[in-house]
């Protein structure tokens, strides 16, 4: 096992000799983005994917998303994993509303993202009928290398994201096409 630590890179900003300046947005970024807590929603075998990629093998904790939350109220990433029947839709959405902002959603593998091989009256074809979704990870299911995958692109959105993000009329606008104020 390599005892190797890598340090995070700093954030963009001014550097001299004995200082370094950069702006909150960039700090606030990179803290939130090495310290994701995600509440999994795992409903079927891709949830069995999710828990390999939580196991010592793969281990999200390298990424600061060892802490799992099984309370909304403590968590800012869903990771919907599985399929999501009709009836189950309004608990998710539920869910979804009882996190605080900021929040983000995954939605790992083809039954969250489109229903999947279950193009049936009872299956939900995709959770992004009830609630935004940030990254879609494609398969069935989806290796753990690819749902760690999809975390990093989370990361990414996250650092990158503006502090206004969450005021501005396009947020809403996504918001209220899912009837939520
Ligand atoms: S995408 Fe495939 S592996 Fe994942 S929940 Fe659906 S059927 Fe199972």
């Amino acid at each position: 096992m390599s005892t190797e630590l890598t340090i995070t890179k700093a954030p963009a900003g001014l550097e001299g000799p004995g200082f370094f300046a950069t702006n909150i947005d960039k700090v606030i970024g990179l803290a939130r983005s090495n310290s994701i807590w995600p509440l999994p929603f795992a409903t079927s075998c891709c949830g069995i994917e999710f828990m390999a990629t939580m196991g010592s093998n793969y281990d999200l904790a390298r990424f600061g998303s060892e802490r799992m939350s099984f309370s909304p109220r403590q968590a800012d990433l869903l990771i919907v994993a599985g399929t999501i029947a009709k009836k189950m839709g309004p608990v998710l959405r539920q869910v979804y509303l009882q996190m605080a902002e900021p929040r983000w959603v995954i939605s790992v593998g083809a039954c969250a993202s489109t229903g999947g091989i279950f193009d049936t009256y009872s299956v939900l074809q995709g959770i992004d009928k009830v609630i935004p979704v940030d990254v879609y990870v494609p398969g069935c299911p989806p290796r753990p290398e690819q749902i760690i995958d999809g975390i990093m692109q989370i990361q990414e959105l996250v650092r990158n994201e503006p502090l206004r993000r969450r005021d501005t009329q396009e947020y809403k606008a996504l918001m209220q096409q899912y009837g939520i104020q």
